[in-house]
């Protein structure tokens, strides 16, 4: 299995990275545009594409911001309401798996950035049973969030007709080069659906899980194109207009804002999935059991492009954390109904034959990683990040928060 000489992804990551003649991958060469490009020049352009869309009336929203509890949503937000000076109409799907931090983010974004916030909350047996079928369909837990995170903005776009969406980062370029900066890329139906969605779009859940109703799957639909052109709906990413830097930015966000970083189990990024119960523990799990290889790799080759982490130390975080065992498993367990061997077989049958094979019935590995060395979990290194928060958050630190408090007293 080859790796990029200077991060540590594979030939095998699911986003389809190439690596050169000098074995450098697509994403650490798009990431060098970072140095290169003009960026002040690069955000006079941001004012000129966003300018058309701003509404004469301050009663009136200009344009829509997806956000959540944790990943970049703060940045994004300050980003369009106090430099681009818009009114941003907020709006989060409810991905049910929330922590306290994640619910106290929310309302302190609400909070200190005076915007309103729409946010949809679906049935969770509803949700259950779309999670059920995709974790038969494609061993995913993460489809309901991924494909929800993604539609519903697009609606809200479409029925309250605010053309305009600002997303943050754009997951193809930064991880794996797959557009330039300079492509100007946006949202689009197809990558929603390659990528995203694991190819499965709401109405191939319908036709390939019977058990389904249609009420279940409607509500991850994106609107079809005739809605779209009716109100010229676009999407675009700040990521091409602004160097992103993730830990920066949250970093800058925790001291003027108020985010709240919590720390995570199998990775050392405590900042962007604080507002999620398994996002970096059993959903990281299944992602190393599907492609061989965790999230923390991903936050790992970020660091090496940021130049904040050495490649030896870099592979090293990652093949410490991807051997930690999560502890949220029977949390999901007990919501999804499942027992933890059923799970576990779901799983399995969606691992990658290019990183594992199975001999006399246990899974292995193919040479991917060096051996994982004796775990200390309680000694991991946090390699920079602040791993939690300065306020002490109310709440059942074991449970999910389906509705919290939504508003704080003292920004
Ligand atoms: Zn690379």
């Amino acid at each position: 299995m080859k790796h990029c000489t200077r991060c540590l992804y594979t030939e095998a990551h699911p986003l389809n990275l190439v690596l050169d003649e000098e074995g450098v991958c697509s994403g650490c060469r798009v990431h060098e545009e970072k140095d290169t490009l003009d960026w002040d020049a690069r955000f006079k352009r941001l004012e000129e594409l966003v300018r058309p869309y701003r509404c004469a009336s301050r009663h009136f929203h200009d344009c829509i911001v997806p956000v959540s509890g944790a990943g970049d949503s703060f940045f994004i937000v300050d980003m369009v309401k106090n430099r681009l000076k818009m009114n941003p109409l907020l709006v989060t799907y409810n991905k049910q798996y929330n922590t306290p931090t994640g619910i106290a983010n929310l309302a302190t974004l609400r909070t200190v950035f005076d915007c309103d916030l729409l946010q949809q909350t679906l049935s969770p047996a509803g949700v259950k049973a779309v999670t059920r079928a995709t974790l038969r369909l494609m061993g995913s837990m993460y489809w309901h969030c991924l494909a929800g995170s993604t539609a519903f903005p697009v609606q809200i776009a479409t029925r309250f007709k605010i053309p305009l969406i600002i997303w943050g980062a754009h997951q193809g370029l930064e991880q794996v080069g797959m557009y330039s900066h300079l492509d100007e890329v946006e949202m689009s139906r197809k990558y929603r659906q390659e990528h995203d969605l694991m190819g499965f779009e709401a109405e191939d859940l319908l036709r390939l899980a019977p058990e389904l109703e249609e009420r279940d799957v409607l509500p991850y639909g994106y609107p079809n194109e005739h809605e779209l052109a009716s109100v010229g709906v676009r999407g675009i990413y700040l990521g091409n207009y602004i160097r992103w830097d993730s830990k920066t930015q949250h970093e800058a966000m925790i001291a003027r804002h108020g985010f709240e970083p919590g720390r995570q189990q199998r990775t050392f990024d405590s900042y962007n999935h604080a507002d999620s119960h398994h996002y970096s523990g059993v959903h990281d799990l299944i992602k190393f059991m599907k492609h061989g290889y965790s999230k923390v790799v991903d936050h790992a080759c970020r660091e090496i492009r940021h130049k904040r982490l050495s490649r030896e130390a870099a592979l090293d975080a990652a093949i410490r954390y991807m051997a930690v065992n999560p502890a949220d498993m029977g949390l999901f367990l007990e919501w999804i109904g499942l027992s933890r061997d059923a799970f576990l077989d779901l799983v399995d049958a969606h691992r990658d034959p290019r990183v594992w094979t199975r001999e006399s019935g246990t899974w292995r590995l193919r040479e991917v990683w060096p051996a994982s060395p004796r775990v200390d979990e309680t000694g991991l290194p946090a390699y920079g990040y602040q791993p939690d928060g300065s306020r002490d958050i109310p709440g059942p630190k074991d449970k999910y928060v389906l509705i919290g408090r939504g508003w704080i007293d003292a920004p």
